[in-house]
């Protein structure tokens, strides 16, 4: 296993970057941490002759919040939203999820946007931001911005929405409004996950006001569960009833286009879909009980 020679380019803008990539076409690609791009081209699945650096593009490690959203930067790496008291303050559920991101290694280069854009089904931040109703910010060069819903950003295994020179700039998450949880669940047998979970839930006046449940890595791509949205809508938060959990999982693992490979069997899978949409809901419903201010600690589980 050894790696071809390959010429670097360290880019300090978007419109510098999209200008590489087009002038060596197919010999170029871009990426942030490199932790999947390199791991392709050892095994000989690909082969660049320049690799294109997008870590020194400042836009691209913006880590903010204004009123409404959270920005996050195609080149943060997962370490940084984990670490970040931004994230851990208006959106504890991400950077929980992070946390519990393939390892320390990984986490310290591999960056958000690099998981996004690689599309791999065994991912925790596609299910999650699935929940979260987060849009994606696409540009290519000085052209304005293409804001794609991450439902419709990832289009199958290892294909994405990115038009030709198109890059990844980042990805703004809602931030969830007062009385809101948001949580995520998986199952793992190494690192990659074999299935996630993530809900969201809104409550009001005793009851769910709003039910969202999105479900990766069993199929090809992570997608909501509407049905199973439904079953749980109305729910009283106080003594939710077991009986409803449970339909709900069985809705969402129908939902879920569990199908069979190395990770085990569509029929265990959508079993452990049904386990995990039980739990991580109800972790949403606590979370949603205890957050109170809109965009303070909302959905935190401390
Ligand atoms: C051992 C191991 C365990 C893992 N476990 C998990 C896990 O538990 N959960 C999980 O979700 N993931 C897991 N992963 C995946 C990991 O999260 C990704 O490897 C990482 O996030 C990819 O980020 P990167 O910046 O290194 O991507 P890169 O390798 O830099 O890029 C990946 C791909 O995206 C393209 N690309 C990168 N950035 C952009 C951009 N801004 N615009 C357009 N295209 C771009 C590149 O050309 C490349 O094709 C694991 C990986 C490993 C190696």
């Amino acid at each position: 296993v050894s790696l071809r020679p390959f010429q670097l380019h360290r880019p300090g803008s978007l419109e510098e970057a999209t200008e590489l990539l087009e002038r060596h076409g197919e010999d170029a690609a871009p990426y942030c941490g490199a932790t999947e791009l390199v791991l392709l081209m050892k095994l000989g699945l690909a082969d660049y002759r320049h690799l294109v650096d997008l870590k020194g593009i400042e836009e691209l490690r913006r880590l903010a919040r204004d009123d409404r959203h959270l920005h996050v930067g195609a080149a943060v790496t997962h370490r940084q939203i984990e670490r970040s008291q931004l994230v851990r303050d208006c959106l504890p559920g991400l950077a929980e999820m992070e946390r519990e991101v393939a390892n320390l290694r990984v986490r310290n280069v591999g960056t958000l946007g690099g998981n996004l854009c690689f599309a791999d089904p065994h991912s925790d931040p596609a299910t999650f931001l699935l929940a979260a109703d987060a849009e994606l910010v696409c540009r290519r060069g000085s052209a304005g911005p293409r804001i794609v819903p991450i439902a419709r950003f990832t289009s199958g295994a290892y294909e994405t929405a990115l038009e030709p020179g198109e890059l990844l700039v980042g990805v703004r998450i809602p931030v969830p409004p007062a009385h809101t949880g948001l949580a995520h669940g998986k199952f793992a047998f190494h690192e990659r996950p074999t299935t996630t979970v993530a809900c969201l839930a809104r409550v009001a006046e005793g009851r769910v006001a709003e039910a969202r449940v999105a479900v990766g890595a069993v199929g090809p791509l992570a997608v909501r569960a509407p049905e199973a949205e439904m079953a749980l809508a109305g729910l009283p938060v106080e003594s939710p009833d077991p009986a409803v959990l449970e339909e709900a999982g069985w809705l969402a693992a129908a939902a879920s286009g569990a199908t069979s490979d190395g990770s085990g069997s569509a029929e265990y899978k959508r079993h452990l879909v049904g386990v995990l949409v039980r739990r991580c809901f109800r972790d949403a419903l606590s979370r949603a009980l205890r957050s109170t201010a809109t965009g303070s600690r909302a959905g935190s589980a401390t």
